[in-house]
């Protein structure tokens, strides 16, 4: 049972049963200073059935690291003791492959790839949505310590990720970014059913409550571009839930 928090709304809610099952009993390690960024992912990653354990210093986070065995490590970049940077410098020379997911309040080009050739997994820049950072890591649990994929497929549909390309049955289909942005979310969790808000929120960044018709509108022309010119359709509307891509 999810408890609902006070806006009658739990911060693990949007997330679907299957991942429920699947992340009952994994541990994840949350570093991070900020006592309410803290607490928040604490509070949401536990309702979600995380079993969690926080440092607030980056010293304590590191021995933790160390001498604990997680599936996954939270890590924010600018700690007291120690940095983030120096946490996963520390940990991949001990040899542990823990992946990590770096929280960082700077947004720039040389952090995120600094970032990611040191061997993190992801990164997310503050402020995030629950439901982005639960969707990363859940992509990181999904394909373990290594690399995700950088072209998805599903039946004939390719998605080349770094090239911002797709194409069906090998026929490229031109797409704008927010386009290929919500095509990209749908393909990275095929078969599953994403409701409006998730997607207003991971694509525009927008808030719960705010007009989620942007989204109907974009499937619209995703769907015109993706699906109406093929026999096999995998965009799929599911009433009064959300939408899933996936072969039928
Ligand atoms: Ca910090």
């Amino acid at each position: 049972m999810r408890r609902k928090s006070q806006t009658g709304r739990s911060v693990a809610d949007g997330i679907n049963f299957r991942l429920l099952v699947m992340i009952t009993g994994m541990r994840i390690l949350v570093v991070e200073d900020e006592r309410k960024t803290a607490d928040y992912l604490h509070k949401g990653l536990s309702e979600t059935g995380f079993v969690v354990d926080a440092a607030q210093r980056g010293d304590d986070g590191l021995h933790l690291a160390l001498t604990e065995s997680y599936d996954l490590i939270v890590l924010d970049v600018m700690l007291p003791g120690c940095d983030g940077w120096s946490i996963l410098a520390a940990l991949r020379a001990a040899g542990r492959p823990t992946p990590v997911l770096f929280l960082t309040a700077r947004d720039t080009v040389t952090d995120r790839v600094k970032g990611l050739e040191m061997g993190a997994d992801d990164y997310l820049v503050k402020p995030f949505a629950f439901s982005e950072l639960l969707a990363r890591v859940r992509s990181i649990l999904r394909r373990g310590p290594g690399r995700q994929p950088e072209v998805l497929q599903l039946a004939d549909l390719d998605l080349d990720l770094p090239r911002h390309r797709a194409a069906r049955a090998g026929q490229r289909i031109d797409l704008t970014p927010k386009e290929f942005a919500l095509l990209a979310l749908l393909a990275k969790r095929h078969g599953e059913v994403l409701s409006r808000t998730l997607i207003a929120e991971q694509v525009w960044e927008m808030n719960f409550d705010s007009d989620t018709n942007v989204v109907d509108v974009a499937i619209r022309r995703l769907r015109a571009k993706v699906d109406d010119p093929f026999p096999r359709k995998l965009l799929h509307t599911v009433r009064g839930v959300g939408y899933v891509l996936e072969e039928r």
